[in-house]
């Protein structure tokens, strides 16, 4: 027997039409220069539309992909909706990325117009005559000062939307029409673009919703720090229309200060960034009045125990983990305490908050022997390759013939993340695949081994990587940044560890650096120091 419900297509232009007509008065606020500039969710939706109508004018084809190479501001939400909502497909460019990275994607994505902010002109312009596929540069004056190439090819964004009508969006009937592009920052070999639905990123925003996920509701104020030019700042813009909760946008000031004076000055409810955020953000929030705040969502690379427990110490909140990827739109998990697991020990606790966290609804997890896809136990002890399935976790990548290596025969994503999984459901990451160290034939987690580095009060950062060993082929290097003056040994180290990880994974060889190089995304890049040490011998 059938059910006998109407099948509605899941589409971004119902997600636009609500915010249009529910909440026309919430507001959207964009840090610019040294002041902020407001927009209503009214005044957004009908600019929105208006720039769908610049898209028609400009004669972007039906299904054109659209580039952005912008910062998370009001006018790059339009973005995010006049193009999918036009039937056309949003592509955001990560400007962090190389050059040679970012002609490769628009190419590949094959972009007609890329809308760019107007401080990353000089960053961008002079790749301009490279692209082979885009026709018009839209510039969007955000206060930078770079000066406007004077090229038939530029136009000035506000310019257009003056010009243009309001279009009314055509119906969308096919909800597995794409609706959006992000490629993967391309670790290894090129970048490879990951391609949403409509129907993945609605229901990936309704998952946002869920209150044991990000709990977004009208009521919240969401600051995302995460950029909206890489895995769509976790989803939280497209959440934020769904439910008409009012956005406070960094715009391109990046700096800890102006995140934690934008966190009191709108008075943030809920605010999303990579641990290296937050660290450089927590000095700042001291003696600021934060009552509003409720989640301080983290994730991308590992929440260290430490900075959650400075959190909860200093502002009366630990972090809330998340785990994903662009391929998984990203949100995948949260690393909320199940309330069967609330009377646990505060160090329990903290443990649990380390861990990335339980399945968020309609997002399968399990974990596999790697090489065989042999399913492992959930006991907190087997480490296999972590993979998952879900209506907003990828099925392929753009025209790239390796789609075939990520996934498995049955249609799951290969994260290239190693895990555990408890009994209770909790997912730690143990390593990416590529990162694990390998002595005497056994794995040392260099993520976890990191983590304990990172406890000590003499250390701010530490990335742990593999360096060959003739005896036991490879050993980890401790490469440490130490907190302001301090000085740190390598005795004091091994000290420190020897209670806190398995005496075989305390590591003989220490390198101080004045940083820990991140990529593109802000992200630990063991690449580059595995390239800085490519002739490290061990002691
Ligand atoms: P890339 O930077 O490789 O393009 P993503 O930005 O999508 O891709 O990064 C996804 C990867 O980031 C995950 O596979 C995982 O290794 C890492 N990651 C994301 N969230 C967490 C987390 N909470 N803890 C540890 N690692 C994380």
């Amino acid at each position: 027997m059938q059910g006998l419900m109407q099948s509605y297509p899941l589409t971004l232009t119902h997600v636009f039409r609500r915010a249009e007509r529910l909440f026309p008065e919430k507001e959207i606020a964009t840090v610019q220069g040294d002041g902020i500039v407001r927009v209503t969710y009214g005044e957004w939706a009908e600019r929105t539309r208006r720039l769908a109508g610049v898209l028609d004018a400009l004669e972007i084809s039906a299904d054109a992909r659209v580039g952005t190479f912008a910062w998370n501001t009001a006018r790059h939400l339009e973005l995010y909706f006049a193009a999918p909502c036009s039937g056309r497909v949003l592509h955001t460019l990560n400007i962090r990325l190389f050059p040679d990275d970012v002609v490769y994607i628009a190419d590949h994505a094959e972009d007609e117009i890329v809308f760019v902010d107007r401080s990353l002109l000089k960053a961008f312009w002079p790749l301009v005559d490279r692209f082979e596929t885009v026709k018009h540069v839209v510039v969007m004056d955000d206060g930078g000062d770079n000066e406007v190439p004077d090229d038939p090819r530029v136009h000035d964004y506000e310019d257009l939307l003056a010009k243009a009508d309001p279009v009314e969006f055509p119906v969308i009937e096919d909800e597995n029409q794409a609706a959006a592009m992000c490629y993967t920052s391309g670790t290894t070999g090129h970048p490879k673009g990951v391609v949403y639905s409509h129907r993945s990123t609605v229901l990936h925003s309704m998952g946002s919703l869920v209150a044991d996920a990000a709990g977004v509701s009208e009521r919240d104020t969401i600051m995302p720090v995460v950029p909206m030019f890489h895995a769509n700042a976790w989803g939280l813009c497209q959440a934020a229309v769904m439910a008409g909760s009012a956005l406070a946008m960094p715009g391109s000031n990046m700096q800890p200060k102006a995140i934690a004076s934008l966190m009191e000055a709108e008075k943030v409810t809920l605010a999303a960034g990579v641990p290296t955020i937050w660290m450089g953000v927590l000095p700042e929030l001291e003696g600021r009045d934060l009552s509003s705040l409720r989640e301080i969502l983290c994730g991308g690379s590992a929440v260290p125990k430490s900075l959650s427990e400075a959190y909860r110490e200093q502002v009366g909140l630990p972090i809330l983990q998340a785990w994903g990827m662009t391929e998984t739109s990203p949100v995948a998990t949260t690393g909320r305490v199940k309330s069967t697991l609330a009377d646990r020990s505060d160090e329990e606790l903290a443990d649990l908050r380390a861990a990335q966290g339980l399945a968020i609804p309609l997002v399968d997890l399990r974990i596999v022997e790697p090489g065989t896809d042999d399913e492992l136990p959930w006991d907190g002890e087997a480490r296999g390759e972590l993979q998952a399935r879900g209506p907003w976790i990828a099925a392929g990548y753009y025209n790239d013939e390796r789609s075939s290596e990520s996934f498995t025969a049955d249609g799951w994503l290969r994260t290239g993340d190693v895990a555990t999984i408890s009994s209770n459901g909790y997912v730690r990451l143990v390593d990416r695949t590529k990162d694990l160290v390998k002595s005497g034939g056994e794995w040392i987690s260099s993520v976890e081994l990191e983590n304990a580095i990172m406890a000590h009060p003499k250390v701010a950062e530490a990335a742990v990587i593999g360096i060959p060993d003739e005896k036991w082929s490879e050993r980890p290097l401790a490469c440490v940044v130490p907190e302001g003056d301090a000085e740190i040994t390598l005795d004091e180290l091994k000290a420190f560890l020897a209670e806190r990880v398995p005496k075989w994974w305390i590591p003989n060889d220490l390198e101080i650096i004045d940083e820990v190089p991140k990529t593109s995304v802000g992200k630990f890049s063991k690449k580059t120091l595995r390239e800085q040490f490519a002739h490290r011998q061990t002691a």
